[in-house]
């Protein structure tokens, strides 16, 4: 079986379809911008049904920390499709990003969002830039798993999954391919995260194999994100996991020229997502003045997605032409180079009069011409050989010397389990450290088979039970050690499935 995700151009619905679609007006300028998209839509003829959801800022302050309601999920399972204006998050504890929420619980594993420089009627130091930045939507830091282990010390759980790995790369290739892109680059920092950037750019070197006519390259994402920023014409699709998709989509959108100007979607098996990049821009709510192209482009990419390539087509020609004709919202007015400054209805109606008409200097839109769907293969699970060899013992002490710590627990004796360094902060501090490295409250205490490691220069590891794991713990709190967490260690397939110590 194939998940079928879109997405792609599909052909146009010739059928004349209605697609039902839910749409949440939003907060702040969200229902101005709203307003002049679905006005934009129905005059260029688009064949959908909206039903309204109420997600949002009333929401959160009428009690529910998730700032959707149970009606608005219903809506979200009948129609699958949702396009969503800005909300406001009220500021204060206790309130969940509704977006995150939305992601994660419906599964929209792939965020993109395509950004094009529109000089010179957008200014923009960049006018030949033409990205897509295809962002990794579930997992990473993003799975939000934080804990307070001592005074001094929190900490976030970077979960990285070979599934979530192998969905997200596939898709940017998929697309790539679709949208008849030339090359995906793909950012990590598995130079420091071996296994966990190691396994999103192992992953990403395997599926780049089956798209030989797609070019592929791997940057680290400090001076990936550097090189992007001074040449982001250098770059076509960029594929990267969630924290760095989140920081690299928004360095694109913002030196392409304006960030109300772009659109993304959300993309699962089920269900897709579209809205701008924006936020509700509270400042200008109400006055009428908002650009509303966000969101428009979004609806663009949600026709495209529904099988409406020629009206999304019809759609974003007009607006090109608008913004070559210089009809511009505030936000985007040049002196020297606007006719006339709009407000969101004036613009809207600009666009409309311009609906059949194509772009004279900016490129014309032609989402029309691909062909096909975005599939993504179902995952297949290898089984490996997974063996227990050690435990890692983080303990909470308030000590700040390492030898003390390290001697008292090279005295705990339990079956052959024995201690073979501490880390603190991830620098080996004992047997042997620098008198330099600042030591905190949190010291990671590894134990491995008493055995092991003995002869060689490289670290190797017997097998043990996880009875042995048990004793051991017990044996350190009868001491006193007060023990914070453990991280089990294994192999897998006699591969070492943890980091090293700095310095071990
Ligand atoms: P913002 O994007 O709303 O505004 C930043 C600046 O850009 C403001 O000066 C604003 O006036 C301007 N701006 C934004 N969109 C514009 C448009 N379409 N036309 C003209 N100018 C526009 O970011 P913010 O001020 O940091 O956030 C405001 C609220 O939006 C917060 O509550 C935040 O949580 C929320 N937010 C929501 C989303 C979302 O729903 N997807 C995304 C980001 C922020």
């Amino acid at each position: 079986m194939r998940d079928n995700l879109l997405l792609a151009p599909k052909e146009s619905n010739v059928s004349g379809k209605v697609t039902k679609i839910a749409i949440a007006q939003g907060d702040g300028i969200g229902p101005e911008i709203m307003k002049a998209t679905l006005k934009i839509m129905k005059a260029a003829g688009a064949k959908i049904e909206t039903e309204a959801m109420e997600i949002g800022e009333q929401v959160y302050l009428s009690g529910n920390s998730s700032g959707i309601t149970p009606e608005a999920w219903d809506a979200i399972a009948r129609n699958k499709v949702i396009l969503k204006a800005p909300i406001t998050t009220p500021q204060g504890k206790g309130y969940k990003s509704l977006n995150v929420t939305l992601r994660k619980s419906l599964g929209l594993f792939a965020n993109v969002r395509p950004v094009s420089a529109l000089h010179p009627y957008v200014k923009t130091n960049f006018p030949e830039m033409d990205v897509v930045v295809v962002r990794e939507n579930e997992e990473d830091l993003y799975a939000g798993i934080e804990h307070r282990q001592t005074e001094d010390v929190v900490q976030c759980l970077k979960l990285i999954t070979r599934p979530g790995c192998e969905k997200i790369v596939r898709y940017a290739f998929e697309y790539a391919k679709a949208y008849g892109r030339k090359k995906v680059t793909c950012m990590v920092k598995d130079n420091i995260m071996k296994l966990t950037d190691g396994l999103f750019h192992t992953v990403f070197k395997e599926i780049a194999i089956e798209y030989p006519e797609i070019e592929s390259e791997s940057q680290i994402i400090d001076i990936g994100s550097a090189k992007l920023a001074a040449s982001p014409q250098k770059y076509d699709v960029i594929v990267t996991s969630n924290l760095y998709g989140d920081i690299v989509s928004d360095i694109v959108a913002e030196i392409a020229g304006s960030v109300g100007m772009a659109g993304s979607c959300n993309i699962g098996k089920n269900v897709a997502m579209f809205e701008a990049i924006h936020g509700s821009a509270p400042d200008i709510a109400g006055k009428k003045i908002a650009n509303p192209s966000g969101l428009l482009n979004a609806a663009v990419m949600m026709l495209t997605h529904i099988g409406q390539a020629a009206v999304a087509d019809k759609i974003k020609n007009a607006w090109l032409a608008t913004l070559e004709a210089g009809m511009h919202t505030a936000d985007i007015f040049q002196e020297n180079l606007s006719t006339k400054k709009v407000n969101t209805e004036e613009f809207a109606d600009e666009i409309i009069a311009r609906l059949g008409e194509s772009p004279q200097q900016l490129p014309v839109s032609s989402l029309i011409k691909g062909t096909g769907t975005i599939e993504i293969p179902e995952y297949k699970r290898e089984n490996s050989d997974k063996e227990l060899v050690g435990v890692d013992v983080f303990i909470d002490w308030k000590g700040n010397d390492p030898q003390t710590i390290g001697k008292g627990l090279n005295e705990i004796k339990s079956h052959n389990l024995k201690l073979k360094m501490i880390t603190n902060r991830g620098v080996k501090v004992f047997p042997t450290g620098l008198k330099e490295t600042y030591c905190t409250d949190h010291w990671r205490c590894r134990f491995v088979a008493q055995d092991a490691n003995v002869k060689t220069k490289e670290p190797l590891y017997l097998g043990i039970e996880f009875d042995q794991v048990i004793a051991l713990l017990s044996k350190l709190h009868q001491n006193e050690f007060d023990i914070i967490k453990t991280e089990n260690l294994y192999e897998f397939n006699g591969q070492r499935g943890f980091s090293l110590g700095q310095g071990e």
